[in-house]
């Protein structure tokens, strides 16, 4: 399978806090991963490194045996590279006044010269293609519609066909399913879930509801204050271990899933050292 994300020794401050430190993560091809951890502990910040969108202080990261970045520099080739990485947004970032499918169709842009991609001319098989990808989010009838007259859910749907069209590899997702209901949020993650499995792409999802984290991602990784607290199976987080973890701000964060029916058996014999060990 292959090592799709290799993270060596990732730190990055900012004036106001370090927002990382000293990370060092590796994701195998073919891994659904959740990123956990309260409001402002590293997660997006972690994500945009990855896609080579911020540079590190130091450190280095390696996607599909492709160097993004090391000691501070990004790799001048990321526009080339960032075709295998797929970035969904919380706010979707879609272009609202244009059509749904002009939307799905910039996921070729990484992959067409500039004046293709300024002049927005794509072929009748593209537009097949963005056709087939809207089909398979499920919004194939709002394809003409402007974007922005379509719903969180189906404008975060949208932003999954994009990443279909673009045949993104690896698809980071930075907390996709925090604006959204919760009947969208579970159809968002079916279809990363679905991606994942059928498409073989390798999902890294940051989230805030620990429960989504441990229904469709076997692994999670959990930030606290910019450093890797947590790198295991989802189910080894009981709330005990939560608590552990994040001390008293664990019922603040996931004060409700705690007392959710899934998180009352602790799992024996899976600590907090197993997890550390990994
Ligand atoms: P999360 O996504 O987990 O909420 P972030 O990665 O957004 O956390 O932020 C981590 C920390 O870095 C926060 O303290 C945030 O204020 C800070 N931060 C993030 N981006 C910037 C930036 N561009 N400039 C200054 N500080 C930032
Ligand atoms: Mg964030």
């Amino acid at each position: 399978m292959g090592t799709a994300i290799q993270i060596r020794n990732l730190s990055k401050t900012f004036p106001s806090c370090k927002a990382l430190q000293d990370v060092s993560l590796d994701i195998d091809s073919g891994e659904m991963v959740a990123l956990i951890g309260a409001s402002g502990s590293g997660k997006s910040t972690l994500l945009r490194h990855i896609a080579g969108f911020i540079a590190a202080d130091a450190g280095k990261i390696v996607v599909l045996e492709q160097l993004i970045q090391q000691d501070g520099k990004v790799a001048p080739r990321i526009r080339s590279l960032r075709a295998n990485i797929g970035f969904v947004f919380q706010q979707f970032n879609l272009v609202g006044r244009l059509p749904v499918i002009t939307n799905v169709l910039t996921g070729l842009l990484y992959r067409t010269s500039l004046w293709r991609s300024l002049l927005m001319r794509f072929s009748l098989n593209e537009r097949q293609q963005a056709l087939e990808a809207l089909v398979a989010v499920g919004i194939e009838q709002s394809a003409w519609q402007r974007a922005a007259t379509l719903s969180g859910g189906q404008q975060q749907r949208a932003a999954l066909a994009r990443c279909m069209v673009q045949r993104a590899k690896v698809i980071l997702a930075d907390e996709p399913i925090a604006s959204l209901d919760p009947e969208s949020s579970r159809n968002v993650m079916e279809l990363l879930a679905s991606m994942n499995r059928k498409r073989g792409c390798t999902v890294v999802v940051s989230l805030h509801q620990v429960e989504f984290a441990l229904k469709y991602c076997p692994r999670t990784v959990a930030l606290h204050r910019g450093c890797v607290v947590y790198d295991g199976p989802s189910a080894a987080l009981t709330p005990q271990l939560l608590g552990e973890l994040y001390g008293a701000d664990a019922k603040e964060l996931f004060g409700k899933m705690l007392d959710s029916p899934a998180m009352k058996q602790p799992e024996p014999g899976l600590s907090l050292a197993m997890a550390a060990a990994r």
